[in-house]
């Protein structure tokens, strides 16, 4: 049995920023996730922006780590080599908002957000040229961005793996027993044995801390349905939402990193892995996001799809348990992705602070995927010479070439399905969502990953794309 300081459950923002956090400081560190990737649970599917932090109530867990993961946002995804979009984000309202605007500066400032301003209709409008024309007033958050969730998860594990950590997909925790030094953690198949755990297993963590003999909570599953238009609509230049209310932050319009647009989510009671979309929830987006934006136009949509937020009180919990060397995060909502890394570096001082042993570390930097398309005409020319795939294109909506999906299916945490290959370099993401580019793509996964190509799946067993 393969022996770890720590063994961290769940591979989704949380579990991904601990498990950096250890391997930069020389810790020998093991990402168990049930799924076969990572990023595959709230973490895939939300509307990926780094709050300022004006929205939480001051003094709590999510208001101190909204604003220190703000903070350390910008420095991170550079030194993952991601991209982060720096636009600010804007809550707007009619003149009747004023106040509620007033009262959100004011909390804003209380939990120490930088640069925050009102701003008026006239210099509203010339910076978002598609408000709906009731606006009036706007909040200006200019720490605000915009990031791919995914990308920023499998850039966190792919840095932990090339810093000594261990990714262990397809092992969903089924057993935790404790001996006199370590704990043991099993799956169905395999055990691995660590001095501490870290339960991160967002909808699955109550039964994680079960297993631990640890306390579990009232836990509530809300989920969030988004519309994605094409990118020939970017019709907004930063996160546009509504003032917020007691049911969430509202229904927004955000630019993705790649230049579409979301609109969404909508909040609605739901079971804990329920992810579909439907008549209602489009509705909703629909009926509220003309209070804030001009009508899009829906002829533009690509895709429908839903994140699960999962609730237990007003607060994140993050604790360890009976003064062991188990500890938990339960209830990671928003602002869970902005805070991400705050937390795993509290956790980990925490474990510090309790005996675990860290060790000078030379980082070795992780780097970008190729991206042809960001390519001068001098240097694509070059590279096709030395590897003619990147010259030939795959997906046509992305302009993906097959040098860049071979090279996502050679990273340091392989993906092994069309999902993986999709959040890692794009193909499939665009207008046709795979219509034209999904054969050729399945073709040259079988090739790469010496399988048949019939056992290729979207997202794992039960999802094959071909019949046998
Ligand atoms: C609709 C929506 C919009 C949001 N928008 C934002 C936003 O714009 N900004 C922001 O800051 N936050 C946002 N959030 C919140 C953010 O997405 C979450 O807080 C964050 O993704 C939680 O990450 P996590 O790692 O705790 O959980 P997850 O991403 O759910 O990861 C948990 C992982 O644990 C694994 N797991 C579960 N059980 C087991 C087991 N037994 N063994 C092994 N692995 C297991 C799961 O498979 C999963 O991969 C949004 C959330 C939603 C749903």
């Amino acid at each position: 049995m393969e022996n770890f300081e720590v063994a961290i459950i769940g591979a989704g923002i949380v579990g991904a920023s601990v498990f950096s956090e250890l391997t930069r400081k020389g810790v020998r560190a093991v990402l168990l996730e049930k799924e076969c990737d990572v990023a595959n649970g709230s973490t895939k599917a939300n509307s990926g922006i780094v709050h300022a932090g004006y929205d939480p109530v001051p003094d709590t867990l999510k208001a101190k780590f909204n604003i220190r993961g703000s903070q350390m946002y910008p420095s991170m995804c550079s030194r993952l080599k991601v991209n982060i979009l720096q636009c600010g984000t804007l809550v707007v309202a009619c003149e009747s908002g004023r106040a509620g605007l007033q009262e959100l500066l004011e909390r804003g400032l209380k939990n120490g957000v930088p640069g925050l301003r009102i701003i008026e209709r006239e210099e509203l409008h010339q910076m978002e040229e598609n408000l709906a024309d009731c606006i009036d007033i706007g909040l200006f958050a200019p720490t605000g961005a915009v990031i791919s969730p995914y990308l920023v998860c499998i850039a966190l594990c792919e840095e932990g793996i090339l810093n000594g950590g261990i990714v262990k997909t397809e092992f969903g925790v089924c057993k935790i027993e404790k001996n006199e030094e370590n704990y043991v953690i099993s799956s169905e198949k395999e055990s691995v044995s660590a001095k501490f755990v870290i339960n991160c297993a967002g909808v699955g963590a109550n039964k994680i801390n079960e297993l631990a003999g640890a306390p579990t909570f009232d836990m509530k599953h809300v989920k969030g349905e988004y519309l994605l238009l094409d990118k020939s609509h970017g019709f907004v230049s930063r996160p546009i939402f509504p003032l917020p209310t007691a049911a969430g932050k509202g229904i927004l319009a955000t630019p993705t990193l790649h230049g579409n647009v979301m609109l969404g989510p909508t909040a609605i009671p739901c079971e804990p892995e329920d992810t579909t979309v439907d008549e209602t929830g489009i509705s909703q987006i629909k009926e509220k996001i003309v209070l804030s934006v001009q009508e899009p136009n829906y002829k533009k949509v690509i895709k429908l799809f839903a994140g699960v937020r999962v609730v237990s009180g007003d607060d994140f919990i993050i604790d360890r348990f009976n003064k062991t060397n188990f500890y938990y995060t339960i209830g990671i909502c928003s602002p869970g992705l902005t805070a991400a890394p705050a937390i795993a570096e509290y956790l980990v001082q925490k474990m510090i602070e309790n005996g675990l042993k860290t060790r000078e570390h030379k980082l070795v930097v992780r780097q970008a995927y190729i991206n042809t398309e960001t390519l001068s005409k001098k240097k694509l020319k070059a590279l096709i010479k030395k590897d003619p795939a990147f010259g030939r294109i795959v997906c046509r909506c992305e302009k993906i070439t097959e040098g860049e999906i071979i090279q996502a299916l050679n990273s340091p945490l392989r993906p092994k399905t069309v999902d993986g290959i999709k959040r890692r370099v794009r193909p499939t993401m665009g207008r046709c969502q795979g219509g034209f580019c999904l054969p050729k793509l399945i073709k040259i996964m079988a090739e790469n990953l010496n399988i048949p190509e019939e056992e290729i799946t979207l997202h794992g067993l039960g999802s094959e794309v071909l019949k046998k």
